[in-house]
């Protein structure tokens, strides 16, 4: 019952100099629900001239999902989208069967303070075509201190726009001056929490910024306590029924569609298109280590 386990998420450096803490996946912890990747950027100050800038790459099989807090990032996709993202506000692209974006701060964005998950796609859907959806608004409340923003899924009476594919949860949880809730847990779901400001108290167990809490079994409801400035993503989802295989920027069902999707992205492939208005470079795959024939 409500077994928790801790999870540091570890460093990682986009490129550019960007580096952001890793909480999914890791080897303690895959996933939550199809919730498969979770990079915390920031928060972070930029000098003038710098900031986030990630150049063209494809995405297969799978949703990016993004939660701004602060900062304003430009993406550009290979579907024709150009849209700014302010905080308070969610882009999902979902990449079906191949996308390509970019990730550039605006040249004024001094500050960057962001969550980027991936969403894996049920197998029915994961080819299906590409699309990009920006969310301006979403379902907000306040509870004994706490401020609530629903990104995905239902919580209580509270649903959220963001269209996905599986049964899923996400929740940030933003505590100014410090509060106590309860966190009701639906039945036969995963939950994790990602520290992004502050400190908490969860279950219990003080958890500190970039620390992941995972509750296996999950049962009761869960006592969340929130310092004064604290910030926590909140994550849901049933547990996701297939096994899929992650390689860099690419989810699939088996070695030998990461081969395929690598392949055409080396070859430029029409599957993934290019993006227009984006001067900087394309980013160049790994090959993967398992060989070419996949097996
Ligand atoms: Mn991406």
């Amino acid at each position: 019952m409500n077994r928790i386990e801790r999870i540091a998420a570890r460093p990682a450096d986009l490129g550019n100099g960007m580096r952001v803490h890793r909480a999914l996946p890791t080897r303690a912890r895959r996933m939550v629900g199809a919730w498969c990747f979770l990079d915390h950027a920031g928060p972070v100050s930029f000098a003038p001239g710098q900031g986030m800038n990630v150049g063209a790459h494809p995405h297969t099989c799978l949703q990016t999902f993004t939660w701004l807090i602060e900062g304003e990032v430009l993406h550009r996709d290979s579907l024709g989208n150009e849209q700014v993202i302010r905080p308070g506000q969610v882009n999902l692209m979902t990449a079906g069967h191949g996308v390509v974006h970019t990730e550039e701060s605006l040249p004024d964005s001094r500050r960057l303070h962001a969550a980027q998950l991936w969403i894996a796609l049920p197998s029915g859907v994961a080819h299906g075509p590409a699309a990009f959806e920006h969310y301006p608004e979403l379902p907000r409340w306040a509870e004994s201190g706490c401020a609530f923003t629903l990104l995905a899924g239902s919580y209580r009476e509270f649903s959220a726009p963001t269209r996905i594919h599986s049964p899923l949860l996400g929740i940030d949880i933003h505590s100014p001056g410090g509060g106590a809730v309860e966190l009701s847990l639906a039945p036969g779901f995963e939950y994790g929490a990602l520290v992004l400001e502050g400190e908490i108290v969860l279950g219990g167990e003080r958890f500190g910024i970039d620390e992941f809490a995972g509750i296996a079994d999950p049962g009761a409801p869960l006592a969340l306590e929130m310092n004064a400035g604290s910030r926590i993503l909140w994550l849901g989802g049933a547990p996701f029924g297939e096994p899929i295989v992650m390689w860099w920027n690419f989810v699939a069902f088996s070695r030998q569609e990461i081969v395929a999707a690598q392949r055409a992205w080396e070859a430029n492939d029409p599957r993934f298109g290019s993006v227009a208005g984006y001067r900087g470079e394309r980013l160049v795959a790994p090959r993967p280590p398992w060989g070419e024939s996949g097996a």
